[in-house]
């Protein structure tokens, strides 16, 4: 039976890790691998019935990488590190032949902006290796790309208008604070506005579109337009899309924080000189901060993420959303964890199921919409999340019914 290797073990990894723990039949050794070692040592506490093997790893030192594949050889490497680390992992798995899979597209530190491109690149190389790549399988990007080809496989034959709708209508009791790693959050949600329409790439400012959205048991939410990474993937493997864009809801409260730390300079990505030393204002503000992982425990309410769609069915106009809701009651109950992390970390322990039985093993670099979304979508209820299609009836923002 095969062993795999989680990187990082953050908020994201816990959800991960206690899924994969449950199949010991499929996963009957698991080696989590992370900067900080304590860190590792006590997700293989957590989860005690479970053979895991904790070990410590700078995944930003490919030979180091390498080194660790080589001594416990896996069949495949999760990454749930940070973009920074994708292409180092991606470079070890190559090396040691192994299969990979992550939940973020790989962003260059010094410049916030998703792209696909520096990934992409290893698709000959995989696939000459006979190793399979699964990129961006989170939730948002992962499922909401799976929902998106249910759609082209099963609802539509043709997408032509894609919204992304992403709400935490959850409440954790803190002044403020980010639902997964601060950085990467703030630099994603602070970049300029994109979205695609009629083959171009709009931009326009950061949080400057806005429109009311209704969410299942929600209701309805202010939302923002955001650009996020898979509105790149999708619009290329569903070439139909005349606009594909992204809406996530913010509160009041976090936004105004958000702007404070903006204005005074909080978020900055650059380097700056104090007492003779270099500091990262961004990397400041997430020290101050609370850790994504220590909100759940108090977290309640609501996460909501869906796709809305609206295309053609023989001939005919018709339009689709297919959504997830779950709370974060559920997802600390089930894992020890918040929803925002568990919609993050439980599909990458489906789609580990699906890459070692073979379902998903296919030589190559690939975005979750390539592969089949059916075996993914069948599977993912009874790993803790639930999804619902509704077909045919107006997608004008307010008017999904509850
Ligand atoms: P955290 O900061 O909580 O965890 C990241 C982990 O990676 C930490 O354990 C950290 O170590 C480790 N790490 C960072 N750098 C290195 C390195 N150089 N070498 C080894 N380990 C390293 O982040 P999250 O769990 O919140 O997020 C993880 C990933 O999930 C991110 O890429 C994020 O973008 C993605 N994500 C995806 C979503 C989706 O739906 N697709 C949604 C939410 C998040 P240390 O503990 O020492 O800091």
């Amino acid at each position: 039976m095969p062993r795999v290797m989680v990187v990082g073990a953050g908020a994201v990894a816990r959800p991960t890790v206690c899924k994969l723990a449950r199949h010991p039949d499929l996963f009957p050794e698991i080696i989590v691998a992370s900067r900080t070692f304590s860190k590792c040592k006590a997700l293989a506490d957590a989860f005690p019935h479970a053979r895991i093997i904790p070990e410590v790893l700078d995944a930003d030192d490919v030979g180091a990488i390498v080194a660790l594949l080589r001594k416990y050889k896996p069949a495949l490497l999760l990454n749930l590190a940070l973009p920074y680390q994708d292409l180092p992992l991606m470079d070890a798995c190559l090396e040691a032949g192994v299969d990979y899979l992550d939940t973020a597209s790989y962003e260059p530190p010094d410049t916030p902006l998703y792209e696909y491109r520096y990934q992409w690149a290893y698709q000959e190389r995989y696939e000459k290796a006979g190793i399979t790549a699964v990129l961006g399988i989170g939730f948002d990007p992962g499922v909401t790309n799976a929902f998106v080809a249910y759609a082209a496989k099963h609802l539509l034959d043709e997408i032509h208008y894609l919204d992304i709708i992403d709400c935490n209508a959850g409440n954790h009791g803190r002044a403020f604070a980010t639902n997964f790693n601060l950085e990467i959050n703030l630099r994603e949600i602070t970049q300029t506005g994109r979205y695609y329409e009629n083959g171009k790439l709009i931009e326009v400012p950061a949080l400057s579109i806005s429109q009311a959205v209704r969410f299942p048991e929600i209701g309805v939410q202010k939302a923002y337009l955001i650009f996020h990474e898979e509105l790149e993937s999708l619009v290329k493997h569903f070439p139909s899309i005349k606009r594909a864009r992204f809406w996530m809801t913010f509160s009041d409260n976090y936004l105004m924080h958000l702007r404070a730390f903006m204005n005074v300079g909080l978020t900055r990505i650059d380097p700056i000189e104090y007492e003779g030393c270099k500091v990262v204002p961004i990397k400041f503000l997430q020290k101050l901060l609370p850790d994504p992982a220590s909100l759940a425990p108090d977290y309640k309410g609501w996460v909501s993420i869906g796709v809305q769609l609206r295309g053609v069915k023989d001939g005919q106009p018709r339009t689709a959303f297919i959504y997830t809701n779950i709370r974060h009651e559920w997802a600390y109950a089930d894992c020890g964890t918040q929803a925002v992390a568990y919609t993050a970390g439980v599909p990458p322990a489906v789609a580990a199921e699906l890459i070692v039985q073979g379902i998903w093993k296919k030589p190559g670099v690939w975005n979750v919409e390539q592969l089949d979304p059916d075996p993914l979508l069948e599977r993912l209820p009874a790993a803790g999340l639930p999804w619902k299609a509704v077909i045919d009836y107006p997608l004008d923002f307010t008017d999904i019914p509850e």
